[in-house]
């Protein structure tokens, strides 16, 4: 991978934002464009915020792209452009938890930190036998002295990187190749022939199950979006679209909201629905065709979009909606 045969912290720490909850071979194509419209730190820092996460768009967690964003501006504007190699420094950026900080600095800095990530976890756990899981707090403090305790002071970056590689490619959650692991007579886990065990599968929060209402208002192959405010995918673009209380009227609840941002639409209901996993959620956006009776007013929230060229960071969301049927129809209507 690109991002292990520099120790230049910029292409480094952009890696280790875009793999926290992203995988390798999705990542990869995001990493290169980044970097191509952003080639060095001091370019992030100038760029606009909207640039930052329409190049980001797709990659989601969109919280990652504003940190890293707001963190190049901190460098910039505090340490000369350049990282800093002190953790607690580091540390205080944006966006930068112990994670981050351990794998830039200990891979670009040759500081003796640990990482902790579910690969280092998994491969720790079986090592030692240890019944700790990693989003346990009490497991996560014991799996972090240890990591900590292990990190070599000569060369710690690259003891980082063999422990997160062996447990993606060797000891991986299933089936582990225990035969060809270059650990296999150290592990405690394999002596007990009680792999399976370990780590403990600590239980996962059910996802919560949100209803949206979203209004498809076309003109000329275009479809308006609204700039999304809040702190969820705040500075994104969706349609404009409202949460639905439990038990409350979609149409009432739409046309309230379409109210606030100064529109007025005939809705009807397309009888569609697109689903949308994100996070914790999981959304079910009800579609209506909305028919604009009023004026668009000129406002920086509202925005006429061309769904194949966008120009804006869309949600994941509203590119599904733009593509679905129900907007294929709201074009067809319109057109009629
Ligand atoms: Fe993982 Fe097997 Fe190696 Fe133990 S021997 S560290 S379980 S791959």
């Amino acid at each position: 991978m690109p991002w292990r045969r520099t120790r230049d912290p910029y292409p480094v720490w952009v890696s280790e934002v875009m793999l926290q909850q992203t995988q390798v071979g999705t990542a990869r194509p995001f990493y290169d464009a980044f970097l191509a419209r952003f080639p060095t730190l001091a370019s992030l820092a100038r760029a606009r915020a909207a640039e930052v996460l329409e190049a980001w768009a797709g990659l989601g967690y969109y919280r990652r792209a504003r940190h890293l964003h707001e963190a190049a501006r901190t460098v910039l504007r505090e340490h000369a452009g350049r990282v800093p190699d002190d953790p607690e420094a580091f540390g205080r950026l944006p966006g930068v938890g112990r994670y981050t900080t351990g794998a830039v600095l200990s891979i670009c800095f040759d500081r003796p930190l640990p990482v902790l990530d579910g690969n280092v976890a998994r491969v720790l756990s079986r090592l030692y036998a240890l019944r700790a899981a990693i989003r346990e707090p009490g497991g996560a403090r014991r799996l972090w002295a240890l990591a900590g305790s292990l990190v070599p002071m000569r060369r710690p970056g690259d003891w980082n990187q063999a422990v997160m590689e062996l447990g993606a490619t060797v000891c991986t959650p299933r089936s582990p190749a225990c035969g060809g692991c270059p650990v296999r007579t150290l592990c405690r886990a394999r002596r007990l022939d009680r792999v399976a065990d370990f780590p403990p599968v600590a239980p996962r929060r059910a996802p919560e199950a949100v209803r949206r209402a979203v209004a498809l208002i076309a003109r000329r192959g275009r479809v308006l979006m609204e700039r999304r405010e809040g702190a969820l995918l705040a500075g994104l673009w969706e349609p404009p679209g409202v949460e639905l209380a439990n038990g409350a009227s979609a149409a009432k609840s739409l046309r309230t909201a379409l109210a606030s941002l100064g529109l007025r639409a005939r809705l009807t209901r397309s009888g569609q629905s697109v689903r949308h996993a994100i996070t914790h959620r999981i959304i079910t956006a009800e579609t209506w065709h909305g028919a604009l009776t009023g004026a668009v007013p000129r406002s920086a929230r509202l925005r006429w979009v061309d769904p194949p060229h966008p120009r804006v960071p869309l949600t994941a969301l509203a590119r599904k909606l733009t593509f679905s049927s129900a907007a294929a129809t709201t074009f067809k209507r319109k057109r009629s």
